[in-house]
């Protein structure tokens, strides 16, 4: 037995014994394809599914003490996660629901709980400011860490203060500490969210209902519905007037196909997979596609808005062979 095997077992050891010690159920033979709204992605090691604020912050305190490698995952959403072997732990938050309470104006959720189900809640409780967000899948964590946003809310905006994993314990921190950009909070690597404080605004249910069901027609008639994607691909560009979705399908590129990857038909900006054994390495291939012809002839550099969770690092390029991809770069424009 080689040496990585060894650590893999000594490893695998710990994960059982802390799992058993703090009563959480931690899982193997696990595929990201389960996990996933893309239903793509390779074998993860260990998921760990804790159901409370206390047993999450414990447990990522435990695996830090360890030396043990773990990733929070909400509903996966918003990741494309690659085919190869995951050597790492997911803890897996999408059982972590908790309760909502609601004192007058502030609404406290855990990380775990269902966004498109706490926008129906609030609504019912008469409390406006996330209703333009009822039709984005996921938890109230993810959420949170993309800072989630569509038809003119953003949950960063209403976020009181945010719950973190800090030493084991359940720590609550402002939420204006934090810096609330375009899909993107300025949150430490690593931190792991618990729950949040939101607050909002009383308002008329019925109007609150009006406007969330508009932003779903709206919704529903321009994004695929029913397929499997992670919503829109890339940002749109700061500069940019127009959308990045305008921009793939003005390039004529809706309906593009790499294996079971397909630049959806209805939104440019959506890649949707197909079929049972569909891959990643498809849906990276059409998204380095797309990104290389919108280099090639707008000369707009996309950033991911999709997080691209590799299964080994990427190999750093040195000095000279960055040099040398410039220059090969510039000869082909
Ligand atoms: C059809 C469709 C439509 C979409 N429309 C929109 C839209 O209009 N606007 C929008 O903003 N997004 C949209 N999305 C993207 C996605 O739904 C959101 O980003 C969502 O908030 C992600 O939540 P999640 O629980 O699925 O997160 P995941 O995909 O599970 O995780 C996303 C990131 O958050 C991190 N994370 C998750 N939970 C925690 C936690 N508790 N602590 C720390 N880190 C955590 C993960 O590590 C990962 O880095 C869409 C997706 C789909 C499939």
């Amino acid at each position: 037995m080689n040496e990585e095997q060894n650590k893999l077992e000594e490893r695998d050891r710990a994960v059982e014994e802390i799992a058993r010690r703090l009563g959480v159920q931690a899982e193997r033979g696990k595929r990201f394809a389960e996990l996933t709204s893309l239903r793509v992605g390779g074998a993860i090691d260990w998921v760990i599914v804790p159901e409370t604020e206390e047993q999450a912050a414990a447990i990522v305190h435990e695996l830090d003490q360890a030396g043990i490698g773990w990733r929070p995952l909400g509903s996966g959403s918003n990741v494309l996660a690659d085919d190869g072997d995951h050597h790492y732990v997911v803890l897996n938050l999408s059982n972590m629901k908790g309760e909502v309470r609601i004192e007058g104006e502030l609404v406290s959720v855990s990380a775990g709980y269902s966004l498109p189900r706490l926008c129906i809640d609030v609504w019912r409780g008469g409390l406006s400011g996330i209703e333009g967000l009822g039709g984005i899948p996921g938890t109230v964590g993810g959420a949170l860490w993309m800072n989630a946003g569509a038809y003119d809310h953003e949950i960063g905006t209403v976020t009181e203060n945010v719950r973190v994993a800090r030493e084991g314990k359940v720590v609550e921190i402002p939420g204006d500490s934090i810096e609330w950009n375009y899909r993107h909070a300025s949150f430490k690597e690593g931190e792991l969210l618990l729950g949040a404080t939101l607050r909002l605004k009383q308002d008329d249910p019925e109007l609150i209902k009006a406007r969330m069901d508009d932003a779903k027609s709206r919704r529903l008639a321009s994004q695929p519905h029913g397929s499997r994607s992670a919503g829109c691909f890339f940002k749109n560009p700061p500069a940019s007037t127009i959308g990045t979705g305008k921009m793939i399908d003005e390039m004529g590129m809706k309906g593009q196909r790499r294996g079971s990857a397909i630049v959806s038909p209805v939104h440019a900006n959506f890649i949707v997979t197909e079929g049972e054994n569909a891959r990643a390495e498809d849906a990276l291939a059409l998204a380095e596609e797309i990104r290389e012809r919108v280099k090639r002839e707008q000369g707009i550099e996309l950033e991911y808005e999709v997080e691209l969770w590799r299964a080994k690092p990427e190999p750093q390029m040195n000095a000279d062979e960055q040099t040398q991809m410039d220059t090969d770069q510039k000869q082909e424009q």
